[in-house]
């Protein structure tokens, strides 16, 4: 089988209802080998993404935005460090999304979303997004239920307008599940080099994980469009996860047939002196 036919099993096809305990953390079908040689797999994709990123520089053509949501240790920042290793940093940037500031909750709350995606050349990687606003926000019960599901449709328009100006998007929920979040949250507890990763505060979100995952439910289920698709992406293996995201975002600029610029002249009849 195709690797493309593989990886659509993880796409969210538009409209399609989707209960998290349907898709298990742990799968691994799209890859049959030992761990082993998807590591050697893994390094092959990322010498080709450094190339089609090199390219999508090249063309000025093109904007990518890669959004990454997940529970609390659902491997965001793995994912981050694996998967775009070696890339050309002036072509790619990381936006990462935090309490809003005030100047922030001043506006709606895709100003400062819009202000970060992509320009022509670019490859963005939103580490959380305006998803957090129909996330967080619900669950916490910050605006009322009114105002947070009218932000799908926002959402979808927001991303159709973003998509038909020509930015590719490509969505990653990274699913782990409550027990592989326990065992992280003990490492940042037992391992010195990641306590600074702990706080407090996750534990007192873990207790609301199952309103967290409905929330996701939702936002899997309205918002996966054609023009930005959402993939649920198991991500208890690391190793897994990393494989499969580069294969997506691969296989994705693959498809857009990118070029390099053709010089402005004739080069062979340039002589340097
Ligand atoms: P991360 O967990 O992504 O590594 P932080 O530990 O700094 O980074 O967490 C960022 C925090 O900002 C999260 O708790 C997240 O829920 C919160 N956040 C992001 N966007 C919003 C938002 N729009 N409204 C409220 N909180 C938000």
């Amino acid at each position: 089988m195709e690797r493309w036919e593989k990886m659509k099993r993880y796409l969210v096809k538009p409209g399609q209802k989707i209960n998290l305990s349907e898709w298990d953390p742990d799968e691994k079908s799209a890859w049959q080998d030992s761990k082993k040689e998807a590591k050697i797999e893994f390094s092959n994709i990322n010498n080709k993404l450094e190339e089609y990123q090199e390219l999508l520089y090249a063309e000025q053509k093109h904007k990518i935005l890669i959004v990454l949501q997940a529970m609390d240790t659902g491997g965001k920042d793995g994912v981050i460090r694996a998967v775009f290793d070696g890339v050309n940093p002036a072509g790619v940037r990381v936006a990462s999304f935090k309490v809003p500031t005030s100047e922030e909750l001043s506006h709606d709350y895709l100003w400062r979303i819009h202000k970060q995606t992509p320009g022509k050349g670019e490859m963005v990687i939103f580490n959380r997004s305006h998803y957090e606003d129909v996330l967080v926000v619900r669950v916490h019960n910050l605006v009322s239920k009114e105002t947070w599901e009218n932000r799908f449709s926002h959402i979808n328009n927001f991303e159709k307008l973003l998509s038909d100006e020509g930015t590719t998007i490509l969505k990653f929920f990274l699913h782990i599940s409550k027990d592989e979040q326990k065992e992280r949250l003990q490492e940042r507890l037992d391992i010195p080099e990641k306590q600074w990763k702990f706080s407090a505060g996750d534990l007192k979100e873990r207790l609301l994980w199952d309103e967290y995952q409905k929330a996701f439910e939702d936002v899997l289920t309205k918002t996966s469009t054609k023009y930005a698709p959402w993939y649920i992406i198991p991500a208890n293996r690391n190793w897994y996860r990393n494989w499969l995201i580069s294969s997506i975002i691969v296989d994705t600029l693959k498809s857009l047939k990118m070029k390099f610029p053709q010089p402005e002249q004739n080069l062979s009849e340039i002589k340097i002196d």
